[in-house]
């Protein structure tokens, strides 16, 4: 694989990022905000859990995201996508590879969004946010790829 660096290791250290990740029921605990609910629902607690992927919003683009790469697992949990995908074992590492770039861009671009509400008071829409997402994840694999792909897999990233 090389250069792709799909690495069970590199794939799982995803899933601490996120967990690092500032959320407002954490900011609320340490008494810098006022509230700890979801900027982007303001229904529930603004938890890890919530926000990748069981607010509305987060859920509606992780599962178009997932069916549109390709990821057949009925979690919607961040960190078990992620883990289920570094242990898989069939279907090719390039397509595995673009599959978990797919889930960490949704967390990026639903943390963009949740940081956009925050900020600005706007909340970006679910189609404009999964054809950036599809976008950029794309773009970023088609520029990553090794030298050693498949006609296969470069034909169906290019298909995405
Ligand atoms: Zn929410």
């Amino acid at each position: 694989m090389g250069k792709i660096g799909f690495a069970k290791a590199s794939i799982l250290c995803l899933v601490d990022n996120a967990a690092k990740l500032q959320t407002k029921e954490k900011l609320h605990k340490i008494g810098v905000c006022a509230d700890s609910l979801c900027l982007i629902c303001g229904e529930h607690d603004e938890t890890h859990e919530h926000l990748f992927f069981k607010c509305h919003f987060s859920k509606e683009c992780a599962t178009r995201i997932k069916t549109w790469c390709g990821i057949n697992n009925q979690s919607l949990s961040f960190s078990q996508i992620i883990e289920w995908l570094a242990r898989r074992r069939r279907g090719s590492q390039v397509r595995r590879f673009v599959q978990a770039a797919a889930m960490e861009a949704t967390t990026y671009c639903i943390w963009r969004v949740r940081n956009e509400a925050y900020w600005v008071h706007k909340i970006q829409n679910i189609d404009h946010t999964v054809k950036h997402i599809q976008q950029i994840v794309k773009a970023r694999s088609l520029c990553c790829l090794p030298k050693k792909v498949s006609n296969r897999d470069k034909e169906w990233i290019e298909s995405l």
